[in-house]
Order: structure tokens, then C-alpha cells, then sequence
């Protein structure tokens, strides 16, 4: 019954041959960032080799053939989304953009005293965007709390809303617990008080199908490098009522329709919102890793990623001394933990040397660590292309590490 081909799959990405400290490469730091199909490098090199030229007011062959690739990656992205609109689309370098994006201009509009609920489990980029509003406007932050299986504790939540919430903003899937939050949920809560929701889908993308019209949401972030596309490039969707009442949050070329030193008038969407000449080759190149994924059976990879998640579960359980962080009942396919003894920077260091690449440190979420009275962990956080072999090599190497270290 296992309709997931993964030796085909890895066939799709070349760098997963390459051999690291005299081992085969075990990439399992995915949710620091993907590996890229074949498809992918192409769709660069072609762009690079073949169409070359700015976008958007080339009269000639080029910049023509530039534009129309750049929309069309645009229009991959709102058919991934399901939005309603490529107007709805906006191109940003990634989540952290995207986020700030809306903090500086939708966020520009709050005022002294109004409140922004988050949640102890969100990444930087999802909180400290709201610190800088709070310093220019006087915003106050309110923090849903987390259970210690690494939920989000909804019954927190109904406590929070306030006649001056003027937002909730919630990581969709947790990149340092791995947890799927219900965001079907917390959206429905917030629609019950009005209040318009963000999320964060950086890590929530790569592993789980999205429709922003189903979710209800009203802003939804992801990074193109997180999804199997270039650095460099994210989508922001934007709710369209909601776009076309914010303010633009750079100013450039691009966004603009007429200017002049008395005053200037903006583009319409999405292009309001993108100033200056954006990363083309990387849109194409995202555009191009959204139609590699559309072509693989999306539920297949999910029931093997959980096929995956369990079989990890239950190998870094038997190992000595290991505590996995974040035990949710719906999580994608990523694991935390530390061992009793060994730092995650030198447990990091000796999986390195056998070709094993997990991630060390707070990533980037220090109140998840803070709220587990941990500095750091180490973090396996697999993909698709991953496989039950190296989390057995994964599994040896952590016992090693308990013999040599502990
Ligand atoms: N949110 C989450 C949940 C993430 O995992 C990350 C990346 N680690 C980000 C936001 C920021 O993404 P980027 O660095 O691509 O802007």
C-alpha cells in the first residue's frame, strides 16, 4: 500500500548524492530550508540563460517573456493558496518580510492601547515585527500560552479577546516543536470577535495542503526556500478588502502609477506592495517547485511523512537518555529533543561527522526554550525525501554520542 516512491523522488534532487565527511548526505534540517528539485535549478538557469531583463515595463522580446513568466509564477502561487485573486499575492523575500510587511502597514494603522494576541510558540519573525509597532504606536502584546505536550492552550484564549484586539497572529505549524496548530479553530474563535488573523505557514506549507479561502484567514505567510524553491522569495496573501485599505510599506519603482515631487499615486495590487525590481529568477524558480509538488500525490507524501514521524518517534525513544520536546498529537514530521548530558551544539557536531545535518540551537523561537527551561535542542525535521534508513543512521549515531559524551 505504500504509494510513496521515495528512491524516485530522490532522484529528483541531486544534492541529496552528495556524500558529507565521508558518509552519504543525511539532510534533516528541513525546516531550516529545503533541497531543490532538478526541476527547480533548471527553471534558474534557463531564466538566467534564456529570458534575462526586468519586469514589468520592458517594451522588447525579453522583458516581455520575464513578465509574463514572473505573473505566471504569481498565478502558481494563488492556485497553491487557492486565493481568490493573484491580486491577493504579493511577493516578499519570505516569511520575515512578509510579516513585517504587514506589522508596518496594516499594523501602521493601530492605535495606542490596541491589542495584538500571539503565542508563546512563535518564531521571531512573528513576534518582533509587533515590538517594533509596539515602540512606534504603543500596541500591547498578548501571549497565548503553550501546554507542556507543546499545544497551544486554547482555553487561554477566549480570556484574551478584548473590544481593542485588533489582530491575532499564530504560527500555523511550530518550527521548534513540530506542533500543527488548529487553526481552523483559532480562526473561527477570532471571526467571532472580528478579529483579523495572520499565519505564519512557513512551516506548514512544505508538509500540509492550504486553502486560504477554506482556512478563512486573512493573511497567511509562507517562504519560497522552506517549500523546495530559491531563497530569496515568499508570498504574502493578503485578503483583498484588507490589501486595498493598507498603505504601501516600501517606496519605489514598481509600486507606483504616476509620481511627481507634489505627489504620487500607487499601483493597484498586488504591485502597490512591491517596490523595486523583484527577485524574478526566484519567483520562476518558486513558481516552478509549487508545479513539481502539484505533480506528486500530496496525500501520499503525508501518510509517508507520518509513517516517517512515527518510526523517528519510536527510535529516539529507545535511545538513553534522549527527552523528545513537544509531544502534540497533530505534528508535522520534525523532532526535538536533548539529551541528558551532551549539548545540542556537540551532539550537532557529532552527527556532522557522519553525514547527519540537524539543526542545534533555539531556533529562533527563545520563549518556546524559555517557557521548557532549556538554552537549546537539537532538531531532526525530515521531508518527504527522507528515509526510515536515515533515521536508523540518525538513531546509531545518537546512542554513540550517549556512550562517548554522557
Ligand atoms: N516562521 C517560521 C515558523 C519559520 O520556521 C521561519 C524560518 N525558520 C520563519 C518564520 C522565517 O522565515 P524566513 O527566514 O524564510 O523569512
Amino acid at each position: 500500500p505504500d504509494a510513496w516512491d521515495v528512491a524516485a523522488v530522490r532522484r529528483d534532487f541531486p544534492i541529496l548524492e552528495r556524500r558529507v565527511h565521508g558518509h552519504p548526505l543525511a539532510y534533516l534540517d528541513n525546516a531550516a530550508t529545503t533541497q531543490k528539485p532538478q526541476a527547480v535549478l533548471d527553471a534558474l538557469d534557463h531564466y538566467y540563460r534564456h529570458d534575462n531583463a526586468n519586469v514589468h515595463r520592458g517594451v522588447h522580446a525579453l522583458a516581455e517573456r520575464a513578465t509574463v513568466a514572473f505573473e505566471a509564477a504569481r498565478e502558481s502561487a494563488r492556485r497553491f493558496l487557492n486565493a481568490g485573486s493573484t491580486r491577493e499575492i504579493v511577493f516578499v523575500r519570505g516569511t520575515t518580510e512578509a510579516i513585517n510587511l504587514v506589522a508596518s502597514s496594516f499594523g501602521g494603522g493601530f492605535a495606542e492601547g490596541d491589542e495584538v494576541i500571539l503565542t508563546a510558540m512563535e518564531h521571531h519573525a512573528n513576534i518582533v515585527p509587533w515590538q517594533l509597532l509596539r515602540e512606534r504606536t504603543g500596541i500591547v502584546l498578548r501571549v497565548l500560552p503553550i501546554t507542556p505536550d507543546g499545544e497551544l492552550d486554547l482555553d487561554a484564549l477566549p480570556g484574551l479577546f478584548s473590544p481593542r484586539t485588533r489582530l491575532l497572529s499564530v504560527v500555523h505549524v511550530s518550527n521548534a516543536l513540530g506542533t500543527i496548530n488548529p487553526v481552523r479553530e483559532l480562526v473561527a474563535a477570532a471571526r467571532a470577535h472580528d478579529v483579523p488573523v495572520l499565519l505564519d505557514g512557513a512551516q506548514a506549507v512544505p508538509h500540509l495542503r492550504v486553502d486560504v479561502q477554506a482556512l478563512d484567514c486573512d493573511f497567511y505567510a509562507f517562504s519560497g526556500h522552506k517549500l523546495f524553491g530559491p531563497t530569496g522569495i515568499g508570498v504574502l496573501y493578503g485578503r483583498e478588502r484588507l490589501l486595498e485599505a493598507m498603505p504601501p510599506y516600501q517606496g519605489g519603482g514598481e509600486m507606483i502609477r504616476t509620481v511627481s515631487f507634489e505627489q504620487t499615486t500607487y499601483a493597484g495590487l498586488p504591485h502597490r506592495f512591491e517596490a523595486g525590481t523583484p527577485d524574478i529568477a526566484g519567483a520562476i524558480g518558486l513558481g516552478r517547485a509549487i508545479e513539481y509538488l502539484e505533480a506528486l500525490d500530496r496525500d501520499a507524501a503525508e501518510a509517508y511523512e507520518q509513517r516517517l514521524l512515527a518510526y523517528a518517534t519510536e527510535c529516539l525513544t529507545q535511545v538513553p537518555g534522549l527527552r523528545i520536546i513537544g509531544q502534540a498529537r497533530d505534528k508535522v514530521a520534525l523532532i526535538s529533543f536533548v539529551m541528558d548530558g551532551v549539548h545540542p551544539h556537540d551532539m550537532g557536531t557529532i552527527l556532522d561527522r557522519r553525514g547527519l545535518a540537524v539543526r542545534a540551537g533555539h531556533h529562533c523561537a527563545m520563549p518556546v526554550m524559555t517557557w521548557y527551561g532549556l538554552p537549546a535542542t537539537s532538531r531532526a525535521s525530515m521531508a518527504f525525501y527522507n528515509t526510515p534508513e536515515e533515521i536508523d543512521r540518525l538513531a546509531a549515531a545518537l546512542q554513540y554520542a550517549r556512550e562517548m559524551l554522557a
